[in-house]
């Protein structure tokens, strides 16, 4: 049976989200704070992490970030409505995903099935071994291939660079500061808008609506990220 760890203090919320993923056939166990979320997480290895960030004796983003450290297991943040900071930080140290109390249980259970099929699709692809996926992006490092939607797309080296590091980092927000040093060079001391000019490029080339993308998304402010 598929594991889930339900970290979060309030015993009620618990409860409630134990029995919504419990009905969908996945064993679920509760951490009601930092540290036994983490003694939990050792010992159980659930295959997915719903993290309450405000948690008594850790704080929510400590275990993120501990975890995060172990393991690539998918991490989603439970966020109270006003604390946008907090969620940007999550996501930042690796969190894949967020949902903002008050939220449905449904909802819930639909975004911990969708990350446990990425999980299981990732594990389980066949075709080329080499390339990487994400979204309706196929790339082969090796044969400095990119596929969208079976299409073979062919992209210049920095649209190219700049999609890889994407893709390899799919669902983490990435720092503009930290892009542009990847693609660019660190000593790169031009306009910081070459890297806007380049994500639209791509998205010219990646999302069915450039003007909605919903795969090449940005994080206002601070960067962007890939999401299948
Ligand atoms: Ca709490």
């Amino acid at each position: 049976m598929t594991h889930i760890l339900v970290v979060e203090d309030e015993e009620a919320l618990a409860d409630t989200i134990r029995y919504g993923l419990e009905r969908e056939g996945y064993e679920v166990s509760i951490a009601p704070d930092g540290r036994a979320a983490l003694q939990r997480f050792r010992a159980d290895r659930p295959a997915l992490v719903i993290l309450d960030l405000m948690l008594p004796e850790l704080s929510g983003l400590d275990v993120c970030r501990a975890i995060r450290a172990e393991s690539d297991v998918p991490i989603v943040i439970v966020t109270a409505k006003d604390a946008e900071a907090d969620k940007v930080s999550g996501l930042e140290i690796g969190a894949d995903d967020y949902v903002t109390k008050p939220f449905s249980v449904r909802e819930l259970v639909s975004r911990v099935r969708a990350h446990l099929r990425r999980v299981e699709m990732g594990e389980g692809s066949t075709g080329s071994d080499r390339a990487l996926r994400a979204g309706p992006v196929e790339l082969d490092p090796d044969r400095h291939e990119v596929r969208v939607r079976g299409e073979l797309v062919p992209l210049p080296p920095k649209e190219f660079a700049l999609l890889e590091i994407l893709v390899r980092l799919k669902g983490r927000l990435l720092r503009r500061d930290h892009l542009i040093a990847e693609v660019w060079g660190a000593d790169y001391f031009g306009d910081t808008k070459t890297l806007d000019v380049h994500m639209k490029r791509l998205r010219q080339k990646v999302e069915e609506d450039p003007h909605r993308p919903t795969h090449l998304l940005t994080v206002r402010g601070l960067g962007y990220r890939l999401v299948d």
